[in-house]
Parts: C-alpha cells; structure tokens; sequence
C-alpha cells in the first residue's frame, strides 16, 4: 500500500509522542557523553513542527516534510537540529512532485534524507552518532526490506553504538571515555525509525 499525506502526519504525530515519552532518557544518555539537553531538544522541535502542521496543514508530502524541516531548524538546536533538519529538506526534495509513495519512492525518500545527514554531518559509520543507526536502516529498505525491518537494523545499530569511541559531536572531546555508552542521537534515529514503521504502511 503507498504512502499517503495522512500517514505521514501520523509518523509525525507519533513521534511527538515518542520524544516526550522518551525526553528524559535522551537526555540521561546525552548527559553521560554530552550536554545533557538531546531530548529537550527533540521534544521541544516535534512538538512545535506538530503545532505548524496543525495550524498550517500542508497539502501534500514535500510540504510536510519542508515544514518539519524548518521547525526542526529554527526550534531544536544543537548539532542534531541542523542535522535532522537536513534529513526532512532532502526528503522534501526526494518527495516533490509525486502524490502518495510507492514502494519506490519510500526508499528513495529515506537515502536522500540520510545521504543529506551524511553529508551536512561528515561523519563515518562507526563515529557513534545518529549515522550508526541509520545507515544499517537505509541498508534494510535498499535490500527491499519493510520499516520493520529497517527498524530493527537501526535498533541493532544504535546498541553497537555503546562500545564505540566518539569521533564527531561533543562526545568526541571524551575520547577513549565516550566508549560504554549508547549514543543519544542514535537512540533518537532509531525513534524515527520505529514510529515510521508503527505508522506507515508495510
Ligand atoms: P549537541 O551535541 O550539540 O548538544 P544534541 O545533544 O541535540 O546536540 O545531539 C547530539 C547527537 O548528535 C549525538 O548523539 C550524535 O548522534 C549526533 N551528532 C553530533 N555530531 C554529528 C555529526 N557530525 N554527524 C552526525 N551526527 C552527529
Ligand atoms: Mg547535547
């Protein structure tokens, strides 16, 4: 079945929920290797972006995304806002001009988005960031894999995180100390990747 604009805002409807539900263990885990401010961060932006579709709702996939995009960007701040940021202005740009998703389309939405993380990020699988949880989700949908797949790839991910000492991000100033803890920003990837596998469908 393709990808319509309602489910797209019940992905972001869901991970407003998410966010808030998991706000303070973002944040505990940002406090062992950064600032201590990661799930105040992705609450407060999927709050607002939920409050401008509200208010504001767009008419189609691309303006979905181009909103969140810029709430994303104005609201939550950090290395991840920017990051995220780009991720939902690729996918607008993935998204122009089609109606629904196809199967197709679904991967190509979500390698534009992770390729625009990538390259705004210069970051490397292994570096322990969010990338470490996507990339393995991207590998899943390339190979023809479901979201729930995917999910899980970037679930596995995000744990193979903890070992790994940081190289991009504030956690890299701890060096060798970053190690034995999951990143944050990987356990927020994998977030986005359960809720779109909870509310598009398969
Ligand atoms: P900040 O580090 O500025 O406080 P956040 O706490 O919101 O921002 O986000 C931290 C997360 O951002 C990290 O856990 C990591 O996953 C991700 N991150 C940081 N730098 C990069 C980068 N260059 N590329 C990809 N992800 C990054
Ligand atoms: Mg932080």
């Amino acid at each position: 079945m393709a990808v319509s604009t309602a489910h797209i805002r019940a992905w972001i409807d869901r991970l407003q929920q998410a966010y808030a539900e998991n706000r303070e263990r973002l944040t505990e885990l940002d406090s062992a290797i950064g600032d201590a401010d990661h799930g105040t961060n992705m609450d407060r932006g999927f709050t607002a972006a939920r409050a401008e579709l509200e208010a504001h709702p767009p008419a189609d996939i691309r303006g979905i995304f181009q909103s969140v995009a810029t709430v994303l960007i104005r609201t939550v701040g950090g290395a991840s806002g920017p990051l995220y940021g780009t991720f939902f202005l690729r996918a607008a740009a993935a998204a122009a001009g089609k109606g629904d998703l196809q199967a197709e389309d679904v991967a190509a939405v979500w390698k534009a988005g992770v390729e625009g993380i990538r390259q705004r990020g210069k970051a490397e699988p292994g570096d322990k960031t969010m990338l470490d949880a996507l990339l393995p989700a991207l590998g899943a949908l390339e190979q023809g894999g479901t979201l729930q797949a995917a999910a899980e790839a970037a679930e596995a991910g995000m744990r193979g995180t903890i070992p790994l000492v940081a190289r991009k991000g504030r956690a890299s100033y701890l060096g060798a100390r970053s190690s034995g803890h999951q990143d944050p920003g990987a356990t927020s990837a994998w977030l986005l990747l359960k809720a779109a596998a909870e509310t598009w469908p398969a």
